[in-house]
C-alpha cells in the first residue's frame, strides 16, 4: 500500500522540479515504531495487542495524525496514512509534519473498560516519542473524543502536569475545541461548495450519495442537506438507504444510534434499520447515477474492478485513500473529477490545529470563530488547487500534491543538509 501511495509523487515530479536528495528524503518515513500493549481483560486474562506509530516527516513542525483501531491495522497501512498526513498538513498550510498510529484490534469486541485500558496502554507505550511540540495524535477510524480524553489523562499522569496540547479531538469539557467533531465533514463541504460555485451548479438540484456514516460521513451529509443539496443515499458497513426526494439525515442518525446494542464508545446500529426507505447494497450505492459520490468509509473502495461502473461525475474523497491509482486513471479517462482526500478531508486536522493553538494559549474560541477560520483556510487552499489544476492541466489530485509537495520540499531544502 505504501509503495502504491508513493506512486502519486512520480506524477508531481513531472510538473515541478524537486532536488533528488529531497525526493529521497521524502520517500522514507523518519521513524517507525511498533510496540506491544498488554491489557488486563475483564475476565482477568492478559491479552497483548500490537500498536504502531509512524512519524513520517517533521520538517514543517511537530508530526500530527490520528490513531486508528481496526483489525487490519499494520505497519504498511500506518506508514501510508502517515505519508498522507504529511502531504495533507502541507496542503492545508499547517505548521505540522505528518504521523499516524494504530492498534490491530476489533474494538467492537472489547468492553468499554477494556478499550480504556488499551487506550491508556497505547500512551504508555509511546509516551517517549509523543509531545505537544514533538508528535500530537488525534482520532481516526474507530477512535473518538472519549478515547482522546482517556489518552490525554494518561499522558498527564505520566508527565505529572496538565499538557492538553499533547492530543487533539478531546471532549469539549476536557479542553477540546468547538467544532472539532464536525470539522472533517464541514471542511469537505466547503471544498465542494467552492467547486460547485466555480462550476455554476444549481445546489437544490445537485444529488449526493454518501458512502460511510461514521463521524465524517454523517456530519458531511447533515451539513450538505442543511446547505440545500439533495442527499439521496447514505450507507454504512451493513448497507445503504435511498430516497429520490432526499433523506432526513438527523432521523437516520437517530435510528442508527437507537438500534445500537454496544457500549457508549461505539455504535453497531445501521442506517438500514430505517424502514420506510428503499435499501441498497454498498456496491449499488457506489454505482448510483448521482451528481456527487462522497467516499467517507475507508481506503480502496474504488479499484480497477469497479471504476468503470461509477456513474457520478464528481467524487469527493472524505476517507483517506478510497480510490486506488489504477481506478484514478480509469476515472480520469472518463472525465470524472475527484476532489482528493489530502484537500477534502483536511478540515479535521485543521480544527485539530485550532485546538492545539487554543490549548497552548489557554484562550478558547466560540463555535463561530472556529467555523469562520476553517471556512477561510479551506476555501483558500481549495481555490489554489483548482487554479493549479487548470494551470498544469492535471487532475485535482496531482494539483493538490503539487501544492503540498512544493511547500514541503521547500522546507526540507531550506533546512539545509536535507536531514
Ligand atoms: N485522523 C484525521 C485525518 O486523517 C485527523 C488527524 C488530526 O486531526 O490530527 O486527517
Amino acid at each position: 500500500m505504501f509503495e502504491i501511495a508513493k506512486q502519486r509523487l512520480g506524477e508531481v515530479f513531472k510538473h515541478i522540479e524537486v532536488d533528488e536528495e529531497v525526493i529521497n528524503r521524502l520517500s522514507v518515513p523518519k521513524r517507525s515504531i511498533k510496540a506491544s500493549i498488554p491489557v488486563r481483560m475483564d475476565d482477568g486474562s492478559l491479552q497483548i495487542f500490537t500498536g504502531y506509530r509512524v512519524q513520517y516527516d517533521d520538517t514543517r513542525g511537530p508530526t500530527k495524525g490520528g490513531i486508528r483501531y481496526h483489525p487490519r491495522v499494520n505497519l504498511d497501512e500506518v506508514t501510508s496514512l502517515s505519508f498522507w498526513m504529511t502531504v495533507k498538513c502541507a496542503v492545508a498550510g499547517l505548521p505540522f509534519g505528518g504521523a499516524k498510529g494504530g492498534i490491530t484490534v476489533n474494538p467492537k469486541e472489547l468492553s468499554q473498560l477494556e478499550i480504556e485500558r488499551l487506550s491508556r496502554g497505547y500512551i504508555r507505550a509511546f509516551a517517549d516519542v509523543l509531545g505537544e511540540t514533538r508528535d500530537i495524535p488525534a482520532p481516526d477510524m474507530y477512535t473518538n473524543a472519549t478515547i482522546m480524553g482517556w489518552m490525554a489523562d494518561e499522558y498527564s499522569v505520566i508527565a505529572r502536569r496538565q499538557i492538553p496540547g499533547i492530543i487533539t479531538g478531546k471532549p469539549l469539557h476536557l479542553n477540546g475545541s468547538e467544532g472539532r467533531t464536525q470539522a472533517t465533514g464541514q471542511g469537505a463541504l466547503f471544498c465542494l461548495s467552492e467547486y460547485a460555485r466555480r462550476q455554476g451548479w444549481d445546489i437544490q438540484n445537485t444529488t449526493i450519495a454518501v458512502q460511510g456514516f461514521g463521524n465524517a460521513g454523517y456530519h458531511f451529509a447533515r451539513l450538505a442537506q442543511q446547505a440545500g443539496y439533495r442527499v439521496i443515499a447514505v450507507s454504512d458497513s451493513k448497507g445503504a438507504v435511498c430516497t429520490a426526494s432526499g433523506l432526513n439525515i438527523d432521523d437516520i442518525k437517530q435510528f442508527k444510534d437507537e438500534t445500537s446494542e454496544l457500549n457508549s464508545v461505539y455504535c453497531d446500529g445501521s442506517v438500514c434499520n430505517v424502514i420506510e426507505h428503499e435499501t441498497l447494497t454498498n456496491e449499488e450505492l457506489l454505482e448510483m447515477d448521482v451528481d456527487v459520490l462522497v467516499l467517507a468509509a475507508m481506503e480502496n473502495q474504488i479499484t480497477q474492478e469497479n471504476a468503470d461502473k461509477i456513474r457520478a461525475k464528481t467524487l469527493l474523497e472524505i476517507a483517506n485513500g478510497p480510490i486506488s491509482p489504477q481506478a484514478d486513471e480509469i476515472l480520469q479517462a472518463k472525465g470524472t473529477q475527484v476532489i482528493p482526500d489530502v484537500l477534502a478531508n483536511s478540515g479535521g486536522v485543521t480544527v485539530s490545529y485550532f485546538e492545539w493553538v487554543q490549548n497552548r494559549s489557554g484562550f478558547y474560541w466560540d463555535a463561530d470563530e472556529v467555523e469562520r477560520r476553517l471556512d477561510k483556510i479551506m476555501r483558500r487552499e481549495a481555490n489554489v488547487i483548482y487554479d493549479l489544476a487548470i494551470r498544469y492541466q492535471t487532475s485535482l489530485r496531482t494539483a493538490a500534491y503539487i501544492h503540498g509537495i512544493d511547500r514541503l520540499a521547500g522546507a526540507i531544502d531550506q533546512r539545509g543538509n536535507h536531514k
